[in-house]
């Protein structure tokens, strides 16, 4: 039996792991499908306070783990299957494991949406990126696309053209999603240009290891051109990893975890933390600071229990 089962090992898990073992708890950390979660696939990090020359991602992750491992925090390999919440302990299924918790603390994140084409993969931290905050500065005087054709779209268009020489906004429809406020926005921006109906076939140049040029295919008349790039910044939307808690947490349509009190779920002693439960901000400074809440509360939780 766990006092703490953490579930992911991205920015909110580990730091939620850090805070647990130094409380004595010796978390146990199930480590997901996408163990280090979204930073573990990005280059350099430059916003996150106190590396004033930036870090790597996974360098960054790595840390994380070992710091957490130093208090003494368990990992194990293996993506979570199911769960079942409706009573304590809660019991958790990873591989061939049944584990059993008095806490929960899910981090398991939001993957990114990706076009599902194997350059786009290869290139991924090389010139295609899924976080415009994230990544634009190094995208300086540079000729950019954004795909997509939604708010979070048209929202890192407009602020990628802080930093691009112009940004080629690549939608496979005419008609977008987007609200019309932010549709306005960008169409106004003398930088964006908006190029539709338009799906990206291949990113090119997977030896060179840079973003050159891409492959396109007009949905309509499949019509194929090759235009140049510099950068391509996949914004097609994110999906919350919380299938195995569907129907026993309470979520918003999109599938994201609804807190209330910083990480609390209707669940007592079930708590969520970073991207899981979080589609508007989505740093890593965010999810570790929502990590660090979710294992005070589970010790503050377990503490009032043994009183
Ligand atoms: P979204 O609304 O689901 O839009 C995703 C876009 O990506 C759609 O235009 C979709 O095209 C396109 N797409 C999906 N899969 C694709 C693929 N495989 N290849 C090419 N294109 C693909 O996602 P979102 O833009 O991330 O927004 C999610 C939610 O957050 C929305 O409710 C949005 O309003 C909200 N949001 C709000 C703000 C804000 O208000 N500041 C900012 C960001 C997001 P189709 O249209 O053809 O399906």
């Amino acid at each position: 039996m766990e006092k703490v089962i953490i579930i992911g090992s991205g920015c909110a898990g580990l730091t939620a792991a850090i805070y647990a073992a130094r409380a004595d708890l010796k978390p146990l950390v199930l480590d997901g499908f996408e163990p280090g979660g979204q930073l573990a696939l990005t280059t350099m990090v430059e916003n996150f306070p106190g590396f004033p020359d930036g870090i790597l991602g996974p360098e960054f992750i790595e840390n994380a783990r070992k710091q957490a491992q130093r208090f003494g925090a368990e990992f194990r390999s293996g993506a979570v299957t199911s769960a079942d919440l409706s009573n304590r302990p809660f019991k958790i299924v990873a591989g061939k494991e049944t584990y059993e918790g008095e806490t929960l603390i899910i981090a398991s994140g939001a993957s990114a949406r990706m076009l599902g084409i194997e350059s786009e993969h290869h290139l991924l931290g090389h010139g295609v990126s899924t976080c415009a905050t994230c990544d634009g500065y190094f995208f300086r005087n540079r000729d950019i696309i954004v795909v997509g054709g939604g708010d979070t779209a048209m929202e890192e268009a407009t602020f990628l053209t802080k930093f691009a020489k112009s940004v080629t906004l690549l939608h496979r429809r005419n008609e977008f999603r987007a609200s019309k406020i932010m549709l306005d926005r960008a169409r106004a921006n003398e930088k964006i240009k908006f190029l539709t109906p338009y799906v990206i076939e291949e990113v090119h140049d997977m030896d060179k290891k840079s973003v050159e040029r891409v492959t396109i295919r007009n949905t309509e008349t499949n019509e194929i051109k090759v235009i140049e790039t510099e950068g391509v910044f996949v914004a097609i939307g994110h999906d919350p990893n919380t299938k195995v808690f569907k129907g026993q947490l309470e979520m918003d349509p999109a599938g994201y975890i609804l807190t209330h009190h910083g990480p609390q779920t209707a669940i007592p002693g079930v708590f969520a933390a970073g991207d899981v439960q979080d589609h508007h901000y989505r740093q890593a400074i965010t999810a570790a600071g929502s990590g660090c809440m979710a294992a005070m509360d589970a010790e503050k939780f377990l503490a009032k229990e043994k009183l």
